[in-house]
């Protein structure tokens, strides 16, 4: 008598995974179903007992030192009852039998989910908008209205199934007799088959198009804002609903302003000689031109606030605020009259001066530089 190892044709130190993958492919061969002869039968007997035995870690070590199942010198194939239940769930994993009838599956299934971006400006996320959207999606076959079928005609019950999508068939085995279920071939489980599908979309019920659609965006959304749509993405195969569609909204950089949650930042540059003297400087905002009020002895660092003309709030409520950051200009160049008149300057304000240059260590003028280097001048 051949060993269980023979029997599953693998070596005596195989792997798990060895040995299940023999056995499932010697139990598609000779699995009844498959292949009704007495003597497949009986081997399917066989390998299957051989992976019942290997398979368990105990049974195998316990067969690997007696050289039988039981270590008392039996068989083990005895009464047969005591391993039905391994049988079934051994079959069950491989096979996903068991579980019973169910109805046929139906043609009619909701529609996938869909994401698309939308990036907007930071102005239509300030004021709202509306969105062209454009997509590529599953629509309802116009043709057969998602029935699947060339118009003016429907499914027909499977004849082979008789409409159940599945099959129910008595197999002998070592067991007894048993019921396997499957998924009727002729008609992929739904029960009834199509005859005369529908051209336009090959008996799917739907078909790939090009949309557009004009989406609200609301004042108020950000980067990574999700707005959702109920039943607006894919339609489903065979006239089934549409899926949601999700709009992620990407909110492109400004070259003026910085978003902070509801505020707006802004850098405004100064001329030195506006911020010494005070000045009316204009910042283009999405609420027209403002007036940015710089006051006389203004310093890079400084900020004036406009309340209320940052962003709104998603959800209402009070409007952010635009804070606008000063930095003061120190000129870069300067022609021989405007030196003369900054030395002159320097001069009435008692700041030392040297060689119409600024001197490179301590003294106030190198001090100031250090600040403004600090500041990112
Ligand atoms: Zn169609
Ligand atoms: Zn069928």
């Amino acid at each position: 008598m051949s060993t269980h190892y023979e029997v599953l044709g693998v070596s005596k130190d195989a792997t798990g995974e060895e040995i299940k993958k023999a056995y499932r492919k010697l139990a598609r061969k000779l699995h009844p179903d498959v292949n009704p002869g007495e003597d497949a039968s009986e081997k399917f007997k066989l390998v299957t007992r051989a992976y019942e035995v290997l398979s368990d870690a105990d049974k195998r070590a316990n067969y690997d030192a007696t050289g039988n199942e039981n270590g008392n010198g039996q068989t083990g194939f005895g009464g047969g009852g005591g391993f039905g239940g391994g049988f079934g769930d051994i079959f069950e994993q491989f096979f996903g039998g068991g579980g019973g009838a169910q109805g046929p599956a139906s043609r009619t299934q909701r529609g996938r989910d869909a994401l698309i971006t939308a990036t907007i400006d930071l102005g239509d996320a300030v004021a709202g908008t509306v969105y062209p959207l454009e997509m590529e999606t599953a629509v309802t076959c116009s043709t057969c209205q998602g029935s699947c079928c060339r118009p003016g005609t429907s499914p027909v019950t499977c004849t082979i199934c008789h409409g159940a999508g599945q099959i129910q068939r008595p197999v002998r085995s070592f067991l007894g007799q048993m019921m396997t279920v499957e998924t009727c071939a002729a008609c992929r489980g739904f029960g009834t088959t199509i005859e005369d599908p529908c051209i336009d979309c090959s008996g799917q019920g739907r078909v790939r198009e090009r949309i557009s659609k004009q989406l609200k965006i609301p004042a108020g959304v950000a980067s990574g804002t999700r707005i959702h749509l109920a039943n607006q993405g894919e339609a489903g195969p065979g006239g089934g609903p549409n899926g949601d569609l999700y709009v992620e909204i990407e909110v492109r950089r400004h070259k003026i302003f910085e978003r902070d949650g509801v505020d707006l930042h802004a850098r405004m540059n100064v001329p030195m000689t506006a911020a010494a003297l005070g000045a009316d400087l204009d910042l283009e905002t999405f609420d027209g031109s403002q007036v940015i009020e710089v006051e006389s002895g203004a310093q890079s660092g400084d900020t004036v606030r406009l309340p209320g003309l940052g962003v709104p709030r998603l959800r209402g409520g009070k409007r952010g605020d635009i804070i606008v950051h000063l930095h003061v200009e120190t000129p870069t160049k300067v022609d021989a009259a405007q030196r003369e008149l900054l030395e002159q300057l320097a001069k009435l304000r008692g700041e030392e001066f040297a060689e119409g240059r600024m001197e490179n260590s301590g003294g106030m003028f190198s001090r100031l530089r250090g600040k403004l280097g600090n500041l990112g001048a």
